[in-house]
């Protein structure tokens, strides 16, 4: 029987597959998570009409918390200005730490202007229509015209909530810019879909005409475009849809020009050129610039690591084993560049590896291949002696952290569903922490057993 305890920082998809294939090898494994509810983007980034995926995955993650030697503190953020520090981590000597705390920081431009209102990540924009706090209290505020940066599945998601499911007033247009052509999209078509009534077709039409001759230089004809990135451009929409999708290709945001409150309204673009690089394609900027009209932007671009963790840091990502011989094992190994060496018996799996690398299956994978190499190392590496669960529960408790254990996960579901039903609503959230933890206190009263009043007999 494997023994000694392994944390895992971070409870979303790749944190929950880790920690159950390292529960199930028969360590204890204690979870540290910064939401109250474990799931991470499964719960608080894919589309919340994805009703049926969404609840797929709840379950399952339910299922792994079930096992008992696999222990939970959610409402625990673990980093430089968090309330427990990785050092205090390693203070309780576990055998070894996965972090698997995804892509929490924010890419930017670095653009003239970028401090102006009306500018969002789509990370933070997503976490508050999908309702995680705090991001559920701030001010997400959207005008009439809506850029969105980027063209992967996410600006679906973004352009799908913008023109079909945010309450009240929904923008006139969305546009979305790309730094490269019609051919570089990196939507998938089925997602695609969900939007394609919002295309302007004819907007569509000129906007290829006007990138036609810079694309065609790398061999790229737009006649081709309908037969291979843009199949709806063959058919009318399927029905006529309020809020126009448009693009605007080969166009790199340069400055952002605030009105007089501080808020966005416009945007310089500077016209791309599309060159060919072996087998891909890259933009190169020309001298040529664009205003265009915009009062919402948003980046879809990509996340990268959150700097404030503590691990090592480099551009974006926490450094890793840069081992010469390209031993996989070392793609996990976080790895100190000051000392030359790897941080013994620490880890990276999932987005915060590889920052916004892929669905949730590419998560699991990378976990459990990750983990993996976690396994082979606790085989080998000296016994170390951690305090309990309990022990750790008490200490956080000391620290007076609110922490959220597995009952009351349970429990805070339970309260959820009731909610969910009580409306007539598929799902249903809280969307402060306050009301979470309300909720859960309600449960545990109302699931507590009843004192018998003094005097009652027992023969009811
Ligand atoms: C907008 C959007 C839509 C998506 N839609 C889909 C989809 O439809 N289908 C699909 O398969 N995939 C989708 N994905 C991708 C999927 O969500 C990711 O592949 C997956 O969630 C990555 O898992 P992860 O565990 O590495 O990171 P995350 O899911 O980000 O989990 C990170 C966890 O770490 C915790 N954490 C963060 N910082 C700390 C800290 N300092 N201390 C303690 N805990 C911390 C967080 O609370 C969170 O629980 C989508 C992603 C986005 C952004």
């Amino acid at each position: 029987m494997a023994q000694g305890t392994v944390f895992v920082v971070g409870a979303g998809p790749a944190g929950l597959f880790a920690a159950r294939k390292i529960a199930a090898a028969g360590y204890e494994v204690v979870v540290f998570n910064r939401d109250i509810k474990p799931g991470g983007l499964a719960e608080y980034g894919i589309y919340p009409q994805k009703f049926h995926m969404k609840a797929g995955l709840r379950k399952q993650f339910f299922k792994f918390l079930e096992m008992p030697n696999l222990h939970y503190f959610g409402n625990v953020p673990v980093g430089q200005n968090a309330p427990l520090a990785i050092s205090e981590l390693q203070h309780w000597n576990p055998m070894a730490v996965v972090f698997s705390v995804g892509a929490q920081g924010t890419k930017k431009l670095g653009l003239p202007g970028e401090e102006s209102k009306g500018l969002y990540s789509a990370k933070d924009f997503v976490f508050n229509y999908n309702q995680l706090p705090p991001f559920t209290s701030m001010d997400f505020s959207v005008g009439r015209r809506v850029a969105i940066i980027g063209m992967g599945n996410v600006m679906v998601d973004i352009a799908r909530w913008l023109l079909q499911d945010m309450p009240g007033q929904k923008p006139e247009e969305v546009t979305v810019i790309a730094r490269r052509g019609p051919f570089e999209v990196k939507f998938d078509e089925k997602e695609f879909d969900h939007i394609e009534m919002h295309l302007d077709r004819q907007v569509m039409q000129d906007e290829l005409r006007r990138v036609e001759e810079r694309i065609r230089a790398c061999d790229q004809d737009i006649s081709k475009v309908p037969d291979t990135s843009f199949p709806w451009l063959k058919r009318p929409p399927s029905r006529p849809a309020e809020g126009r999708l448009t693009f605007r290709f080969l166009s790199s945001p340069s400055a952002v020009i605030p009105d007089a409150q501080g808020r966005i309204t416009r945007l310089t673009a500077i016209e791309n050129l599309l060159l060919r690089k072996g087998d891909t394609t890259v933009s190169k900027f020309t001298d040529q610039t664009t205003d265009l009209d915009f009062d919402t932007l948003i980046y879809a671009i990509g996340d990268v690591v959150d700097p404030t963790l503590g691990l090592p840091y480099e551009k974006g990502s926490y450094i890793t084993n840069p081992d010469p011989s390209g031993a996989e094992r070392a793609a996990y190994e976080v790895f100190d560049s000051q000392t030359g060496k790897v941080l013994e018996g620490q880890f990276v799996v999932g987005w915060a590896r590889k920052a916004s690398d892929g669905l949730v299956g590419k998560a699991r994978f990378d976990a459990e291949q990750g983990c993996n190499h976690v396994l082979k190392y606790l085989a080998e590496a000296p016994q170390k002696t951690a305090p309990t669960a309990s022990e750790i529960a008490h200490e956080l408790a000391r620290k007076s952290l609110r922490f959220i254990d597995k009952e009351a996960v349970r429990l805070l579901a339970r309260a959820e569903e009731a909610q969910a039903k009580a409306h007539n609503l598929p799902a249903f959230k809280f969307s402060t922490n306050e009301e979470m933890l309300a909720a859960i206190e309600r449960e545990r009263a109302a699931s507590a057993p009843r004192q018998a009043p003094v005097g009652d007999t027992e023969a009811a």
